[in-house]
């Protein structure tokens, strides 16, 4: 099965590498039928790789002109990765990924989606070291935050991100029955709220791992919970816009999924694998 789309995108207007209309191309030339932008959502806590205001009402204005030049070419959906810490007005946005990258400690907003040495800087500062605890913080902030919003988000987008250097560095034990019933617990919770979930590659393209998001027990858990899958890259750079795409397929079929979503202009449908 050929997956023709990926809806989890950035451009230059965030911390992308590309002009979306190079993404549009770069998606056509690989035969995609359908491409989504999502920046990251601006955060009042900080202007690095969110969209800036000025950045928002740029890509607010870029993406429609394009939809209208691409018009019967290829389906462009103008979409956002909101972070879930820092509600934002969702109405202009086709679809929402949501996603935790930060969670608050105090006064403090701590921010793990770095490079190993500032993951583990955070462990040591406000977990005295045990990683654990860090996990335990991440899924019980997801959790809370999610089941407590108003707001409709459509898909997760790499749930298990505090797993980010799984593949490399050792800062809790995976496998352990400890941090598994942290990501399963907040996994029902969420699933109350959210219907589709992303098998994210964005790791992989980048080289910090060698594996999708999530870990396998999580998309096993999602086929009995009866979730949908979409696939997404987290496209930075044009030349990965399907990396991995493949070793998803892999993960989703090991784990009995027969069927991804995909976003059509009638909303998400169902298709086989
Ligand atoms: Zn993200
Ligand atoms: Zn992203």
């Amino acid at each position: 099965m050929k997956y023709l789309q990926n809806i989890h995108t950035h451009t230059i207007c965030s911390d992308g590498k590309n002009q979306p209309e190079e993404i549009v191309k770069k998606a056509l030339e690989l035969g995609f039928d359908t491409i989504g932008f999502s920046e990251h959502s601006p955060m009042y806590f900080s202007d690095v790789y969110n969209i800036r205001l000025e950045g928002n009402e740029i890509y607010r204005d870029v993406i429609p002109k394009l939809k209208e030049k691409y018009k019967g070419i290829i389906d462009i959906y103008m979409g956002i990765e909101l972070e879930l810490c820092a509600m934002i007005d969702l109405s202009p946005y086709d679809y929402v990924l949501g996603a935790l990258h930060y969670f608050p400690m105090g006064e403090d907003i701590v921010a793990f989606d770095r490079s190993p040495e500032e993951v583990k800087g955070a462990i040591d500062k406000y977990f005295c070291g045990n990683g654990i605890l860090f996990a335990k913080r991440f899924y019980e902030f997801f959790a809370e935050t999610v089941t407590g919003m108003k707001e409709k988000i459509d898909v997760v987008a790499h749930y298990d991100l505090c797993a980010k250097h799984r593949d490399f560095y050792n800062f809790f034990n995976e496998d352990s029955k400890e941090y598994k019933n942290y990501a399963l617990e907040a996994l029902h919770a969420i699933g109350e709220k959210v219907d589709i979930f992303e098998i994210n590659t964005g790791g992989m393209a980048r080289g910090y791992r060698k594996t999708p998001y999530p870990a396998s027990f999580i998309v096993k858990e999602l086929k009995n919970m009866g979730k949908g899958v979409i696939l997404g890259s987290d496209c930075h750079d044009m030349n990965y816009l399907n990396f991995g795409f493949d070793d998803g397929v892999e993960l989703l079929k090991s784990n009995g999924f027969n069927s991804v979503m995909i976003l059509t202009p009638d909303g998400f449908k169902e298709t086989g694998l």
